[in-house]
């Protein structure tokens, strides 16, 4: 089964407290479609200015990923500046420039409108919109979002969220929409206002799953050099969904779930290692399927033979 997946391509500058790197390829559906192409096939859906290079492109070609649906315009590419403190999980966006973005109407090609898992990356509500009305009964829908969707354009965010299977954000966004402290209690107040779950993303921290009377936390996988946090976010998103439809099922129960979190986990994990894609774009499934192995062992506490 595949995964069409939209959302931002860009041009990011990244700076930590280490190292700092300019013009690299980042943006919600870069990291998402990568990721999911680890474990699916994908429908790319964005735009990009005349000034994006070839060898993103053939990135994206040589990961298998479809992009029929990648509109390459006159104009600039959307460009992100983000400055990272000594803890990793505190950034400050210095700058952002739309670009073509500003006159983004995604078009879904007609051989994308079957597609059966949809992955909403971060972009705006009403662009995300969009793309769903285009679609013809999809089995899932998962939407990510950020903190400038829930301040700038709430109405359309919550019209969104009825809309769809599962929502992810991080912790922060969570206690941002629902004004709660405790992150369960934000996670319910999700669950009413439309979705079937919830995905709470905690950077380091690992990621809650809940649903109607059921719940799941997992762990991240401990690392001891992080280098680029930026699209870990995203690359969860598209590890979850890309596994999802790799179990080509007609409907998911909550274990399906369960391991589709562990995936979008391990995968920003390995995002994380270095900036860019730089880590993921050319990652062996045997790679992942051995930190899965690791991942399973650290988390269990009682024998496993
Ligand atoms: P994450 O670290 O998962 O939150 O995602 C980082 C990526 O989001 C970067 O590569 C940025 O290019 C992209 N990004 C930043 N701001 C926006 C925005 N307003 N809309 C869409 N994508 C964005």
């Amino acid at each position: 089964m595949s995964v069409l997946i939209v959302g931002s391509i860009a041009l990011d500058n990244i700076k930590t407290k280490l190292e700092e790197h300019e013009e690299l390829l980042g943006g919600s559906a870069s990291y998402a479609s990568v990721a999911a192409s680890l474990l699916t096939r994908v429908n790319l859906v964005g735009i990009v200015g005349t000034d994006f290079p070839k060898q993103h492109i053939e990135l994206f070609k040589s990961c298998g990923i479809n992009i029929e649906g990648l509109q390459i315009v006159d104009g600039r590419t959307f460009r992100w500046s983000g400055e990272y403190e000594w803890d990793m999980n505190q950034r400050k966006t210095l700058s952002v420039e739309l670009n073509v973005f500003e006159t983004f109407s995604p078009n879904l090609p007609e051989s994308y409108r079957k597609t059966p898992i949809i992955l909403l990356g971060n972009i705006s509500p009403a662009l995300q919109q969009r793309v769903l009305d285009q679609v013809e009964n999809p089995r899932f829908v998962v939407a990510d979002t950020m903190d400038l969707w829930i301040t700038t354009t709430r109405p359309e965010l919550l019209e969104l969220i009825r809309r769809v299977d599962l929502l992810v954000l991080n912790d922060s966004e969570a206690r941002q929409l629902t004004e709660e402290t405790s992150l369960i209690k934000a996670g319910r107040n999700i669950l009413r206002l439309g979705p079937k779950y919830v995905a709470i993303k905690k950077g380091e921290h690992g990621c809650l799953l809940l649903g109607d009377g059921q719940f799941f936390s997992c762990g991240a996988f401990p690392l001891e050099d992080i280098h680029d946090p930026t699209g870990a976010g995203d690359t969860f998103a598209g590890g979850f969904a890309g596994y999802l439809a790799g179990l080509n099922k007609g409907s998911f129960v909550f274990a399906d779930l369960k391991k589709a979190v562990v995936y979008g986990s391990l995968l920003a994990s390995f995002c994380v290692e270095a900036f860019s894609l730089d880590r993921i774009k050319t990652l062996p499934r045997k790679e992942i399927e051995e930190r899965y192995r690791l991942f399973r062992l650290m988390s269990h506490f009682e024998v496993i033979e």
